[in-house]
């Protein structure tokens, strides 16, 4: 193989990690910057710790600490650790950041050896070049942090850090202890934040001066900080968005924010009262021709009825962080809101997902629709009776994911899509073994993982068990938190849960069994999901899979709201009209153990054999 050298040239015009459209912008020449952001990451500023966030526009607060990386390298050589959340991620931001920054930058890369050369001394964990080395390491490893006296410490989307590293404390107080034997040190903290009296970068950003980038008005000239609650747009064209200047009124369109971020400044609220800078920017402030003002309305648009996704909008797009409610869920108020389903799927669901519990005696399972949006239909609950270690429960759970669900649209009958089954208890092989014949079905076996930043469905599966199966570690705690912010809504639509008439006041107890509590470790905060007292709570943990499941189909393409448009082309069947919600009398009716239920189909003894035939030939009959 070879290359063109022209090849290579236009290689090296390609930004890493920038939207394409910046594709089109080309460097015509390279001045002095003369940005305080940036200044103050020069290692010749006279400050020692610097702060960069709460949500620099996002994105790109990563970029200014490679870029200031890439100037370590070349011009001040010295040991630098960079610090993930995780070593997994690190490796990844290793092979998908750094090596490529190197790759196309002629100095550093004449300085970083070519890892294929023997004693190279480049790694993916760690980089050597004249003068110094970069470390690269995961908060989650206390040895990563322990490793060696560092001058620069960059740490990168430092809110997905857990609290403790290996038992030995806050990972920031590990990595910042390093520093200490320098007095030249640098330390650059960025993050996207998450959730308010949680957040690390806020609480450093509070204490830091806290720069705000102030810009004029075109026309009245006046400064002010960008805020969303001054976006305006025509009803019903949020693409047309455009900001009203606080001061006068003024329409300021999106195109006018060049000439605005030019003649802008910083202006530090608390000046002097810290050594720490600080800088805050949303993405209000992204460069016209990158996210418009249209763009982020469009967005907040599509999530701002859904507090999950609204959340994360908060998060990243206006970098600040999200506020919870701190009302309690109460089980007897969603029971009162129960609905008639009919004896076919509601014409908004587009697919089911199954979620699996396993206990020591049953199997316990939820079957949901999921529609438009993400709005959920609790389909089917089943308990099934028997010990997991022998296979007539595992025979009625496979004849019950076998099943054929008519839909009031004149489509074909829907089957469960995925199912997401538990093996982190007591019949872990058991159920491997039936998720191990059936992963060609999407039946797959998950771990629920707690702690906060934790994805609802991991990039990869894990294979370190017993059986060598690849599971799933699903964050459960995002999806709870997913799961309590959509109960809380009051109205059909984006995120909103509807359960079916007969589901019983039992399966609510357990579906709000738990709730979030914080409790300090090393003087700092963490956030738990308990138990309320000692009410049982495998409702909720089957809806947790069975969403889990539905993330594990968006991780391999599955765009919901596409197949939404699709199924609505199709006409309902006669007879069915489009439902209206029924309210049932709120009543309370006393909890009773769940009935045993007969599957409605033959066992058959082979199931630990090999895949079953309808699904082999794909007839599904
Ligand atoms: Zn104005």
């Amino acid at each position: 193989m070879f290359r063109l050298s022209r090849k290579i040239e236009r290689m090296r015009s390609i930004e890493v990690g920038r939207p394409s459209r910046s594709k089109r912008r080309r460097i015509v020449a390279i001045r002095p910057v003369d940005s305080v952001a940036v200044r103050c990451i020069s290692v010749d500023s006279p400050n020692h710790l610097y702060l960069c966030g709460k949500g620099w526009i996002p994105t790109h607060n990563t970029e200014a600490g490679l870029c200031w990386l890439g100037y370590v390298i070349h011009q001040a050589p010295g040991p630098m650790l960079l610090v993930q959340p995780t070593v997994e991620t690190a490796k990844r931001h290793s092979k998908q950041r750094i090596d490529p920054l190197i790759e196309i930058s002629a100095v550093l890369k004449d300085l970083v050896k070519d890892p294929r050369s023997r004693d190279s001394g480049n790694t993916i964990l760690g980089k050597e070049f004249p003068g110094g080395v970069l470390i690269l390491t995961g908060a989650n490893s206390a040895v990563g942090l322990r490793s060696m006296p560092i001058r620069y410490l960059f740490m990168d989307e430092i809110d997905g850090y857990p609290g403790d590293a290996d038992g030995e404390g806050d990972p920031v107080a590990l990595a910042t202890q390093r520093t200490v034997t320098f007095a030249n040190r640098k330390i650059l903290m960025v993050s996207t934040p998450t959730i308010k009296g949680f957040s690390r970068i806020e609480a450093a950003y509070q204490e830091s001066d806290r720069r705000r980038y102030w810009v004029p008005c075109p026309a009245c000239q006046a400064l002010q900080v960008l805020e969303w609650k001054q976006m305006r747009w025509p009803e019903g064209d949020r693409e047309q968005a455009f900001y009203e200047c606080i001061h006068c009124g003024f329409p300021i369109q999106d195109y006018q924010k060049g000439w605005m971020l030019a003649h802008g400044q910083w202006i530090a609220e608390n000046p002097g009262g810290s050594k720490v800078a600080g800088f805050h920017l949303s993405s209000l402030y992204s460069p016209h021709g990158w996210t418009s003002w249209g763009d982020i309305a469009l967005e907040h648009g599509q999530v701002y009825r859904d507090p999950s996704r609204l959340k994360v909008w908060v998060n990243t797009k206006l970098g600040e962080t999200w506020e919870e409610s701190a009302e309690q869920l109460d089980g007897e108020g969603l029971m009162a809101r129960r609905e008639m389903f009919g004896p076919l799927l509601p014409p908004g669901i587009v697919l089911l997902t199954a979620g699996v519990d396993v206990q020591d005696d049953r199997l316990e399972l939820e079957i949901v629709g999921w529609g438009r949006d993400e709005e959920s239909w609790s389909v089917a609950y089943w308990v099934l009776w028997g010990d997991p270690a022998g296979p007539a429960v595992w025979q009625d759970l496979e004849n019950l994911l076998y099943r054929a669900y008519p839909h009031a649209r004149q489509v074909s009958d829907l089957y469960v899509r995925a199912a997401a089954i538990d093996t982190g208890g007591h019949r872990s092989m058991e159920a491997y073994t039936f998720c191990r014949a059936r992963q060609e079905r999407r039946i797959w076996a998950i771990k629920g993982l707690g702690g906060m930043g934790k994805p609802i469905w991991p990039r990869r599966s894990s294979r370190n068990n017993k059986g060598r199966v690849p599971h799933f570690m699903v964050g459960v705690d995002a999806a709870k938190e997913s799961i309590y912010s959509r109960l809380r809504l009051k109205e059909p639509g984006p995120g909103y849960c509807h359960f079916p008439l007969d589901r019983d006041a039992e399966w609510f107890r357990q579906l709000t069994a738990e709730k979030i509590t914080t409790r300090y470790s090393k003087g700092r905060p963490i956030r738990e999901w308990v138990k309320k007292s000692h009410e049982r709570n495998e409702a909720l943990d089957c809806r947790v899979y069975a969403m889990a499941a539905l993330h594990g189909l968006m991780g391999m393409g599955l765009q919901l709201n596409k197949e939404a448009d699709q199924r609505e082309q199709y006409p309902l069947k006669e007879g069915v009209a489009l439902p209206e919600v029924v309210v049932a009398a709120p009543k309370i009716i006393e909890p009773k153990k769940p009935k045993v239920i007969v599957p409605d189909k033959p066992r058959q003894s082979s199931w630990l054999g090999p895949l079953r035939d309808r699904w082999l030939d794909g007839r599904r009959k």
